[in-house]
C-alpha cells in the first residue's frame, strides 16, 4: 500500500465497496462471497470512521461471520471451523471480482482516489490467526467507463437499465442459458406452422382426386391450425430474441406494452472475454428527452421503423423519436 493513504482513503474505499454491493442487490440475491465483502467494508468503514490506524484495521474470520449473521439475519454455517468457512468465501469472492470493472467505475464516479480490494494476510505457525482487511490500489487507468467508450451522439440520449425484475411468472426463463433452444424454436416457429400451411395447401388436390378423403384430411388438418397458431406465437418472441440479441418482451409479459420489458439475449464472458454462453434477460430501459426532457420508452418501431426498436418520448411519441442501441445503451434522434 502507498504510504500517502489516509484513514479517509481508506473509508471512501470502502463506502464504494457497499455502494457496488447495494447496487448489485438490487438486481440479484446476494451471494455468500458478497455477503463477505460488505461484512468487511462495514467493519472497515466503522473503525476507520472511529479514527482507528489504518495497520490495526484487520478482522478475524469469527468477526466477519458474525457481521456476516448481522447482514443475511440468519446463522452462517462453520461455527466450528470459521477460518476454513470464511477462507472459502474469500476465494470465490476472488473470482467474482477480478476482471469487473464496476467497483472501479463507482470509485471514478465518486472522484475517490483508492479501490479497495479484499486481502488475506495468513496466520503462521501457531497462534497466529488469519486476518482479512481492505487493501487500497490506485484506480487503473484503463478502467473506461461506459460513459467514456460510448459517448452520447449529439442531440442523442443515453438510455439506463432500470433495477425494476421482470414479473414471477418470467422468473423461470430469466437468467436462463436457452442457446440449446435454438432447434427446438426453430421447429416451432418455421417448420411446425409451414407443415400445416402446406398440408392446408394440399387440401384442394386431394378434394379433386378423390373428395371423400379430403374431407377427413381437412377435419385432421383444421385440428392442428389452432395448435400452431398458439405455438408460433408463444415461441416467436424467443426465436427473435435469439436472432436479433434484443426483441420486445412477449405480451404475456408485458401485459400489451404495461410492463414494457424488452429481452436480451446477453453475452457471458470469461475473464479473458471470450463469450461462454448467452442468457436471457429480462430487463427494462428509460432514457430522458434530449427536446423536451420527457421520458423516453423503448417500443417496437413497426412499420415506420421496420426491424427495429425505438425510443420514444410520452411527451410527443411523434416527433421526439430516437434509436436505440441495447449494447451502447445510446440513442441518436431519427427525426
Ligand atoms: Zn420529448
Amino acid at each position: 500500500m502507498d504510504k500517502d493513504i489516509t484513514l479517509k482513503d481508506l473509508e471512501d474505499g470502502a463506502s464504494d465497496v457497499i455502494a457496488y454491493i447495494n447496487d448489485y442487490e438490487q438486481q440479484k440475491q446476494l451471494t455468500l462471497a458478497l455477503i463477505f465483502l460488505k461484512a468487511l467494508a462495514q467493519l472497515t468503514q466503522e473503525q476507520a470512521t472511529d479514527g482507528i490506524p489504518i495497520e490495526k484495521i484487520e478482522f478475524s474470520a469469527v468477526e466477519i461471520r458474525d457481521r456476516m449473521e448481522q447482514i443475511s439475519e440468519k446463522t452462517i454455517r462453520g461455527e466450528r471451523d470459521p477460518g476454513g468457512y470464511i477462507g472459502r468465501r474469500f476465494q470465490g469472492l476472488d473470482k467474482h471480482l477480478k476482471g469487473s470493472l464496476e467497483i472501479q467505475n463507482i470509485v471514478k464516479k465518486n472522484e475517490h482516489r483508492f479501490v479497495a480490494r479484499p486481502h488475506k494476510k495468513e496466520g503462521g505457525g501457531s497462534g497466529n490467526k488469519t486476518y482479512y482487511r481492505l487493501v487500497l490500489n490506485k484506480v487503473e487507468s484503463e478502467a473506461v467507463s461506459d460513459e467514456e467508450k460510448h459517448p452520447v451522439p449529439a442531440d442523442g440520449l443515453r438510455y439506463e437499465a432500470t433495477h425494476s425484475l421482470p414479473p414471477w411468472w418470467t422468473r423461470w426463463i430469466h437468467e436462463k442459458n436457452i442457446r440449446s433452444w435454438k432447434l427446438a424454436l426453430f421447429l416451432m416457429v418455421i417448420l411446425f406452422p409451414a407443415v400445416v400451411v402446406m398440408l392446408v395447401g394440399f387440401l384442394p388436390l386431394l378434394a379433386f382426386v378423390h373428395p371423400p378423403l379430403a374431407l377427413t384430411a381437412a377435419s385432421w388438418i383444421g385440428m392442428l391450425i389452432l395448435p400452431a397458431i398458439v405455438v408460433f406465437l408463444l415461441a416467436c418472441p424467443f426465436y427473435r430474441v435469439i436472432d436479433k440479441r434484443v426483441a420486445m418482451a412477449p405480451d404475456w409479459v408485458n401485459f400489451f406494452q404495461f410492463h414494457e420489458f424488452l429481452m436480451e439475449f446477453r453475452p457471458d464472458r470469461d475473464e479473458s472475454g471470450k463469450i461462454r454462453n448467452r442468457q436471457i434477460h429480462f430487463v427494462k430501459y428509460k432514457g430522458q428527452c434530449p427536446v423536451c426532457s420527457g421520458r423516453v420508452h423503448i417500443q417496437r418501431g413497426w412499420w415506420q421503423f421496420p426491424g427495429r426498436l425505438v425510443g420514444r418520448c410520452w411527451e410527443n411519441p411523434a416527433e421526439h423519436v430516437f434509436s436505440f442501441d441495447h449494447v451502447t445503451r445510446t440513442g441518436k434522434p431519427l427525426r
